[in-house]
C-alpha cells in the first residue's frame, strides 16, 4: 500500500501532539493546525495529569445513569447536566443510557487496560527521549474512601482489576496513612493501584512541542479549520483563515470540537463537552506524594513539582468555557473532608481553570479511519482518559497511516460506530 507522507493534524491538544510525534518519528511530513495560539490553555493543560491503567471501566457503565440522576439533585455534587432543548443532547443521553450495561464494560475493559498499559510504557520512553522533565512519577494512585460502604464498592472494582491483571490493594485507614505520610487523611480506607502514575501536563505538552519542532513538524497557530475540500472519497485540503492546507492524510484531533468538523463531512461523531475544573495550590500546607481520587466526591488530587492540583466535576452544559462558581465550590468543600488540615482559605486568590473533556456516549474514544473517506483518521473523544491514552493513540494513528495493522482489534473505537 502506498502511504502519503504529508499529514495534516487538526488540533494541538495532547492527542494531536502525540499523533504528530509518532507520525514525525516515522518520517512523515507533519503540520499541526491549531485554532488557538501557542499559549493555549485547554483541556490538555490544566487536567489532573494522571496516567491511569486503573480506569478500565468506561464512563458508560451499569449504575452510571442512576448515579447521575441522584447527583443532579445536589448542586455540590460531581455531576451536572444543564437541561436544554437540543436534539444532539437528547440522542447523546439516550445512547449513553443504552451503552451503560455490563456487556459493554466486559467488552471495553480489556481493550482499555491494554491501551493504557501500552501508553504508560510509552510515557516511560518519552520521559527518556524528551528534553523536558515532565515529572513522571510512578508511585501509584490511592482511591480514598470516606465511607466503609464506598470502600466495599471500590474493593469490588479492585477485585475486577486484579482479575484483569491490574494490581490493586485494599487498604484500611492506617495502611492508607502509611502509604502516603505526606498528608493527613480522614478516610475509612482506600484502594491502591501501584501501576498508576502522574505527571505535570503543561510540562509534558511544552516538552513534546519542543521535540516536534526539532523533528521538523510545522505549526499553524490561530488557525481554526473552517471546512474541507473533497474530491470523491478523498479529502484534498482543509480551509482556515490562513488559506488552504493540502495534505495526503488528515487526522482530526480537535477534542470536543471534532464533532462539528466531522458533521460537515456527513460523519456522525456524537460528543458532549464534559466541563471539568481544577485549582492548583502553589504552596500547599501538606504535600502528598501519591496522586489520589476522593472517591465519593470524585475529586482528583495530584502533586505537581511542589504544587498540588485539585480537579473534578463533570458538567454537561454545552460548548462554553464559563466558570460556574457552584461547581468550583463543590470541589473546594470536598477537600477538608478528606484532608482535614486543609482550609477553604488555602484557595483564596487561586484562579479556577476549566477544560472541556470530549465525551462520547459510550465512554470510548473514536480512533481509526472512517469508511467514507480513504485518507481521514479520527482521534477524539477520550473524555477522562486523554492524558492517559495520548501516547498510545498517537502510536496507533501513525501505524494506521503507515498502513500497518494495529496490535489490537479497534472496532469498538470505530469512528463509524454511530452511523
Ligand atoms: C479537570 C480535568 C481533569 C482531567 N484529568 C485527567 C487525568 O488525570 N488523566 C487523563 O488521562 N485525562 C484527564 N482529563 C481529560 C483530558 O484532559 C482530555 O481527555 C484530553 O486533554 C483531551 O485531549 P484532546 O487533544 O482530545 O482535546 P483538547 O485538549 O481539547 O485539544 C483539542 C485541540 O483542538 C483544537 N481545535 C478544536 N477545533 C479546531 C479547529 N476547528 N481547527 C483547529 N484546531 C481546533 C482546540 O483548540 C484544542 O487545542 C481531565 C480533564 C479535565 C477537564
Amino acid at each position: 500500500m502506498t502511504v502519503s507522507k504529508r499529514v495534516l493534524i487538526i488540533g494541538g491538544g495532547v492527542i494531536g501532539l502525540c499523533s504528530a510525534y509518532y507520525c514525525a518519528r516515522r518520517g512523515f511530513d507533519v503540520t499541526v493546525l491549531e485554532r488557538q495560539s501557542a499559549q493555549r490553555d485547554g483541556c490538555s493543560f490544566g487536567n489532573a495529569g494522571m496516567i491511569v491503567p486503573s480506569h478500565f471501566v468506561p464512563l458508560a457503565a451499569p449504575g452510571a445513569v442512576a448515579l447521575a440522576l441522584k447527583w443532579m439533585a445536589n448542586s455540590a455534587s460531581p455531576f451536572y447536566l444543564k437541561p436544554r432543548l437540543s436534539w444532539d443532547l437528547f440522542s447523546w443521553c439516550l445512547r449513553f443510557w443504552r451503552a451503560s450495561n455490563a456487556a459493554h464494560v466486559r467488552r471495553a475493559a480489556p481493550l482499555l487496560r491494554d491501551l493504557s498499559l501500552d501508553s504508560r510504557a510509552a510515557y516511560e520512553g518519552l520521559a527518556a527521549s524528551l528534553g523536558e522533565d515532565f515529572g513522571l512519577a510512578k508511585k501509584g494512585l490511592l482511591m480514598l474512601c470516606k465511607e466503609a460502604r464506598t470502600l466495599d464498592e471500590e474493593a469490588k472494582t479492585a477485585e475486577l482489576a486484579c482479575s484483569l491483571g491490574i494490581p490493586a490493594e485494599v487498604l484500611d485507614a492506617k495502611q492508607t496513612a502509611a502509604r502516603d505520610p505526606g498528608v493527613r487523611m480522614d478516610v475509612a480506607g482506600s484502594v491502591y493501584f501501584p501501576l498508576d502514575c502522574h505527571l505535570v501536563p503543561g510540562r509534558f505538552m511544552a516538552g513534546l512541542e519542543t521535540k516536534l519542532h526539532e523533528l521538523g513538524v510545522r505549526f499553524v497557530w490561530d488557525a481554526p479549520a473552517l471546512g474541507w475540500r473533497e474530491k470523491g472519497a478523498t479529502l484534498t485540503a482543509v480551509r482556515s483563515a490562513h488559506g488552504e492546507h493540502e495534505a495526503g492524510e488528515f487526522v482530526l484531533c480537535g477534542g470536543v470540537w471534532s464533532a462539528e468538523l466531522a458533521r460537515e463531512l456527513g460523519l456522525r461523531l456524537p460528543m458532549q463537552a464534559g466541563k471539568g475544573y481544577s485549582l492548583t495550590l502553589p504552596r500547599p500546607r501538606q504535600l502528598p506524594q501519591i496522586c489520589c481520587i476522593f472517591s465519593e466526591a470524585r475529586v482528583a488530587v495530584t502533586p505537581m513539582n511542589g504544587a498540588l492540583r485539585f480537579g473534578g466535576t463533570l458538567e454537561i452544559a454545552g460548548l462554553n468555557e464559563d466558570i460556574n462558581p457552584v461547581r468550583v465550590r463543590g470541589i473546594l468543600s470536598a477537600v477538608p473532608k478528606y484532608y482535614p488540615d486543609f482550609r477553604p482559605e488555602d484557595f483564596d486568590g487561586v484562579r479556577p481553570w476549566c477544560g472541556l473533556r470530549p465525551c462520547s456516549p459510550d465512554g470510548l474514544p473514536f480512533l481509526g479511519r472512517t469508511r467514507k473517506f480513504a485518507n481521514l483518521a479520527i482521534a477524539a473523544g477520550h473524555a477522562m482518559m486523554g492524558m492517559s491514552l495520548g501516547p498510545v493513540t498517537g502510536r496507533l494513528i501513525a501505524q494506521i497511516l503507515a498502513g500497518e495493522r494495529p496490535a489490537w482489534d479497534l472496532s469498538l473505537l470505530s469512528p463509524d460506530r454511530f452511523g
